[in-house]
C-alpha cells in the first residue's frame, strides 16, 4: 500500500514561449501511514507534485502509482482517487461557501452520494480531528478566525476519511500560536490514524518537528530525500539553494566546532537539549 512517482517530469506550456519544466525526472514512493514533509523555496516544484499525487494534474512523462496501480490506465478511476488522496490547497478557506460550517464540512461526503446522516457523522468527526469547537457548528464560516476558517477547510477534505491527506502550506498566514495548534493537531490526527499525511512547506524548523521524512525540491528535481537527520546533515549543501536548516542544527554544529562532546544531529530543541545535557553529565560536570 504506497503512493509513488516514476520518473515523473512535468512541462507547463510545452512548446510555447513560456515553456516551463516544473518537474524533472522525479520518484519516490510513500508507504501507507507516513508524516513526510515536501520541502522547498517558492518555484521548486511542490505544488506541481502534489497535484500529480491525486491526478489533478498528468505528467507529461513518467508514471505514477496508487497502491501499485497505475493511475493512467484506461479506465483508472481518478474519482474514486481524489477521495482517498485528499488535498487541501494553499489558503483553502477562500473555498468555504455553504451557510454554516456543518454543511461545508459535509459537501464531500454528500458528493459521494451517502445519506445526510452519515454525512453528518463524518463531518462531525473530521472536525472533532481538528479540534474545531462544537458551539460553532451552525455558524457561518465567513465569521470565523482565520485559524478556525482553515480548521473548518482540513475537516472537509477529511470528512471524506481519505487515505491520504496533502496539505499545501497548511500554516501560510497563520500566527505563530495558530501554526502550532494546526500543526500539533495534523500531527495528532496522524498519530491516531492509518492516513499518509504530506506536509508540503518552506519552512524547514517547522516541518523537521513534526515529519518522519523529508522530501527536499530544488529547481523541480528531488534533491534529498531522508529522516530529517539524514537531510540536515547536508545543511551546507541546503544553504547553497537558499535553504536552511532548523536553528538549532547551526547551534550543535557550532558547539561541536568549540569542542563541546556533542551529536551535531539534533533537528529540534528537545533533541539538543538532551544532547547538551548528556555531553555535560559525560564530561562529569553536573
Ligand atoms: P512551488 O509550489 O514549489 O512554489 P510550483 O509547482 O508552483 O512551485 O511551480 C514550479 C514552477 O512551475 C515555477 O517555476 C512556476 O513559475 C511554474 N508554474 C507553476 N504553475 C504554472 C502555470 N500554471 N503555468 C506556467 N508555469 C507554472
Amino acid at each position: 500500500m504506497s503512493i509513488a512517482l516514476e520518473h515523473v517530469s512535468y512541462v507547463y506550456s510545452p512548446g510555447t514561449a513560456y515553456e516551463k519544466h516544473a518537474l524533472k525526472d522525479v520518484s519516490f514512493e510513500i508507504p501507507q501511514g507516513q508524516f513526510v514533509g515536501i520541502i522547498g523555496h517558492t518555484g521548486s516544484g511542490k505544488s506541481t507534485l502534489i497535484q500529480h499525487l491525486n491526478g489533478l494534474v498528468r505528467a507529461t512523462s513518467g508514471r505514477v502509482l496508487y497502491e501499485g496501480q497505475n493511475i493512467y490506465e484506461d479506465g483508472y478511476n481518478m474519482r474514486e482517487l481524489r477521495t482517498r488522496v485528499g488535498l487541501v490547497f494553499q489558503y483553502p478557506e477562500y473555498q468555504l461557501f455553504e451557510v454554516d460550517v456543518i454543511s461545508d464540512v459535509c459537501f464531500g461526503p454528500k458528493n459521494q452520494g451517502l445519506p445526510q446522516e452519515e454525512c453528518e457523522k463524518r463531518a462531525r468527526e473530521a472536525l472533532e480531528h481538528v479540534g474545531f469547537p462544537e458551539k460553532y457548528y451552525k455558524q457561518s464560516p465567513f465569521e470565523l478566525s482565520g485559524g478556525q476558517k482553515r480548521r473548518v477547510a482540513i475537516a472537509g477534505v477529511l470528512a471524506m476519511r481519505p487515505k491520504v491527506l496533502i496539505l499545501d502550506e497548511p500554516t501560510a498566514g497563520l500566527d505563530p500560536k495558530g501554526r502550532d495548534e494546526i500543526l500539533d493537531q495534523i500531527s495528532e490526527l496522524h498519530r491516531k490514524t492509518d492516513m499518509t499525511v504530506i506536509l508540503v512547506s518552506h519552512s524547514m524548523e517547522d516541518v523537521a518537528r513534526y515529519v518522519e521524512r523529508l522530501i527536499v525540491m530544488n529547481r523541480g528535481e528531488k534533491m534529498l530525500d531522508g529522516t530529517p537527520r539524514e537531510v540536515f546533515r547536508h545543511y551546507k549543501e541546503l544553504e547553497k539553494v537558499g535553504l536552511a536548516a532548523p536553528q538549532v542544527t547551526y547551534v550543535m554544529h557550532d558547539l561541536k566546532a568549540r569542542g563541546f562532546d556533542v551529536s551535531p544531529d539534533a533537528t529540534t530543541i528537545r533533541e539538543a537539549a538532551e544532547e547538551i545535557l548528556g555531553s555535560f553529565r559525560r564530561s562529569g560536570n553536573i
